[in-house]
């Protein structure tokens, strides 16, 4: 069975078609990225697969179970999502941004959550900065701690939504290096970029979303060379 089964999904905003039959499936593992033109509903998709915004048709699963028939609580710590613009919480520090999500959504215990939360900032090389508010911290820095809050409630599927978009050119490659490493180790990776680079080297599927359908789906070395 499929980690993500996304089958005929439709999604519209009032009298607009945003996705429109959108199916595809990911095995435990896989690497997906996807491309497509600004307002092809590359960022609907993402947001659909892990209800933040609810889909009109078709049917979206995770291992096997219906996405609403599940606890959106219990949804969204197994998928994690990175997000453009980081949304981390200004007035908590590095760690605090990760013990919340882990005490308020798993319930663990003070201790428990800081000791998680170090071992995943020491995962994407922030050990040192744990103490440091977001305003601290640059933005490869910031996107990292994203990245390590969402990782730390071990997710069994990693959503990420333009992740280096937001950052200065020379800050990308940190952040890139983190999800290389990731799709390495074997996390399964759902991602939206321009970075073809990644895309290359890291992706098993690239997906070309146009106009809310796909319309080119395989490996990015084919669709490299038949463009
Ligand atoms: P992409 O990520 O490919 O740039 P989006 O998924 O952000 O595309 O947007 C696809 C289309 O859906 C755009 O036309 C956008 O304006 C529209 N859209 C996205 N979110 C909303 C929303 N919350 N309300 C109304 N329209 C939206
Ligand atoms: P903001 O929350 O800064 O306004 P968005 O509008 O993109 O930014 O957030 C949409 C929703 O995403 C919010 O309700 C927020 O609580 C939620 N959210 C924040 N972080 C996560 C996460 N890691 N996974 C799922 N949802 C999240």
């Amino acid at each position: 069975m499929s980690l993500l089964e996304v089958t005929h999904v439709e999604k519209s905003y009032g009298d607009e078609d945003v996705l429109r039959d959108v199916s595809f499936a990911m095995d435990r593992g896989d690497v997906e990225v996807i491309v497509g033109p600004s307002g092809a509903g590359k960022s609907t998709l993402l947001r659909c697969v892990n209800r933040l915004t609810e889909i009109d048709g078709g049917t979206i699963t995770l291992d096997g179970d219906p996405i609403h028939s599940l606890d959106v609580n219990d949804l969204r710590r197994r998928v994690g999502m990175v997000f453009q613009d980081f949304n981390l919480f200004a007035h908590r520090t590095a760690r605090g941004n990760i013990t919340l999500g882990l005490e308020e959504v798993l319930a663990l215990d003070h201790a428990t959550a800081v000791e998680r939360a170090d071992a995943y900032l020491d995962r994407v090389g922030l050990a040192d900065q744990a103490d440091s508010y977001p305003a601290e911290l640059s933005g490869g820095q910031k996107q990292r701690v994203g990245i390590a809050r969402a990782l730390a409630m071990e997710p069994e599927l990693m959503l990420f939504d333009e992740p280096t978009s937001a950052l200065d050119p020379e800050l990308v490659g940190e952040v890139l290096e983190v999800m290389t490493d990731l799709a390495a180790e074997g996390m399964t990776m759902l991602s939206v970029t321009h970075e073809m680079g990644f895309a290359r080297s890291a992706a098993d599927t690239l997906t070309v979303l146009d106009d809310g359908q796909i319309v080119e789906r395989g490996p990015p070395e084919q669709l490299f060379e038949n463009p």
